[in-house]
C-alpha cells in the first residue's frame, strides 16, 4: 500500500478545466495585483465566513502581522498565544515589537484553555491569539467575556479551520480581526501563497486595506508605514474557483474522521481526537497520540503510509526564540503534546478502505 499524508489530487483534478479557465481569464484581463478578481473574493469569502468585510493578503503571516498593526498592538504590549502553536502564530507578534505571552492549552483538545488565559492577563495584556488549531473550534465565548471584561483585543488564527464553529457560530467572525491563510494544504489552499483577515469593522477593513498596500489609499500618498502583502488576481480567481467546493470538502473530512474513530476505537495506548461540548472540527488535521509516537510513525512509513507530526519542536524551544529564555519545564501540557501527537493522513478523495487499512496497520503496531 502507497498512501501519502496529503494529496490534492482528487481535490484539483475534477477542477481543471475550471482553474485553467480562471487562468485564461486572469491573463487575458491583462490586470494582475488589486483588481476584479481579488474584490470578489473577497465578497465571496466574507459571505461564505458570513463576515462583513474580508480583506485578501498575500499568505497567513502577514494576515497575522497586519491584524496587529491595524489594531495598533507594539512594543510594550503583552500578546498571549497557545504554547502549542505553529511558529507563524509567535512571529507575529514579535514582528510587531510586542512581547509574547504564552499559555498552556488544554491538553484533551490541544486549544486554548481560557482557565489559562484568565491567570495570564496582566494590566499591559492588549490581545490575545487564539488558535483553531488542527480545525477544532476554541472556546470563543469564554474568551470574548474575558477581552470584553478586561478590554483586550482577539485575532483569532483561523488558518487550519475554515467553516468550523462554536455555539453554531463561525471562527474567523467572533474576534476583532481574524486571520486565514489559504496556502495549498489548508482546507482552502490556493496554488500557491494567499491570506486573508476577516472582520467586522469597516474601519478595520479599511485600515488592513492600506497597510497592505504600501500604508497607501491613494497613488502616491502613504499615510503610514506599510507592506506590500496583497492576494494576487490569479491565486484569487484560482480561490473563487474552490470556495464553492469547501463545504462538500469538509463533510468528506468529517466523514473521513468518523470512520477513523470506529476503525481505531479500543487501541491500548492509542488517544483519538476529541471535540470539546459546543465546537465543531473541520479535520484540517487528524491528530492521535501515542506515548510511542516514533516507533508508531516509523512502523507506518514502513507500510507506506505516510504521517507527520505537528509539531515537533514548540516555538519556545526554537533556536530562533533562545533569547526569550523560556524553559520547557514552565510547559509541560506543550511537552507531552508535542512528544505524543502523530497526524494521520486525512484528505477530500480517501476512501473508507484506505481509513481502514491505516487502522489496521495501527492495531497491528507492538509497541
Ligand atoms: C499555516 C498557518 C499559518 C501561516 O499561514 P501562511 O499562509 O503559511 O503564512 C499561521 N497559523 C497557523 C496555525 C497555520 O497553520
Amino acid at each position: 500500500m502507497q498512501l501519502p499524508f496529503l494529496s490534492l489530487e482528487p481535490q484539483h483534478a475534477p477542477l481543471r478545466a475550471e482553474l485553467t479557465a480562471a487562468f485564461t481569464r486572469v491573463h487575458d484581463s491583462y490586470w494582475y495585483v488589486l483588481g476584479e478578481e481579488v474584490r470578489q473574493f473577497e465578497l465571496e469569502y466574507a459571505a461564505w465566513n458570513q463576515v462583513p468585510y474580508a480583506v485578501g493578503l498575500a499568505n497567513g503571516l502577514d494576515a497575522l502581522v497586519l491584524a496587529l498593526r491595524a489594531l495598533n498592538v507594539g512594543p510594550g504590549d503583552e500578546v498571549i498565544v497557545p504554547s502549542n502553536t505553529y511558529i507563524a502564530t509567535w512571529l507575529a507578534v514579535t514582528q510587531v515589537g510586542a512581547t509574547l505571552v504564552p499559555v498552556e492549552p488544554d491538553p484533551a483538545t490541544s486549544n486554548l484553555d481560557p482557565a489559562a488565559v484568565a491567570a495570564a492577563i496582566t494590566p499591559r495584556t492588549r490581545a490575545i491569539i487564539p488558535v483553531h488549531l488542527y480545525g477544532q473550534a476554541c472556546c470563543m465565548p469564554a474568551i470574548m467575556a474575558l477581552a470584553a471584561q478586561y478590554g483586550l483585543y482577539v485575532v483569532e488564527d483561523n488558518a487550519q479551520a475554515h467553516g468550523a464553529a462554536f455555539d453554531g457560530q463561525l471562527t474567523g467572525s467572533f474576534g476583532h480581526l481574524n486571520a486565514t491563510s489559504f496556502y495549498p494544504g489548508k482546507n482552502l489552499g490556493a496554488l500557491g501563497d494567499a491570506g486573508a483577515l476577516t472582520t467586522a469593522s469597516e474601519a478595520l477593513a479599511r485600515r488592513v486595506q492600506v497597510l497592505r498596500n504600501y500604508g497607501s489609499a491613494q497613488k502616491y500618498h502613504n499615510e503610514e508605514i506599510g507592506y506590500n502583502s496583497r492576494l494576487d488576481e490569479l491565486q484569487a480567481a484560482l480561490l473563487r474557483v474552490k470556495l464553492p467546493h469547501l463545504a462538500t470538502w469538509t463533510v468528506q473530512r468529517q466523514q473521513l474522521a468518523a470512520w477513523y474513530h470506529q476503525h481505531l476505537s479500543g487501541i491500548d495506548g492509542l488517544r483519538l481526537p476529541q471535540t470539546a461540548s459546543g465546537a465543531t472540527h473541520v479535520y484540517h488535521l487528524y491528530v492521535v497520540h501515542h506515548s510511542r509516537r516514533g516507533a508508531l510513525q516509523q512502523h507506518l512509513a514502513a507500510q507506506g503510509i505516510g504521517t507527520l507530526v505537528h509539531y515537533p519542536v514548540p516555538p519556545y524551544r526554537q533556536p530562533a526564540y533562545q533569547g526569550l529564555q523560556l524553559p520547557a519545564s514552565g510547559f509541560p501540557i506543550a511537552e507531552e503534546l508535542a512528544a505524543t501527537c502523530l497526524s494521520l493522513p486525512l484528505w477530500p478523495g480517501m476512501t473508507e478502505e484506505q481509513v481502514a487499512a491505516v487502522a489496521a496497520a495501527i492495531r497491528a503496531f507492538r509497541a
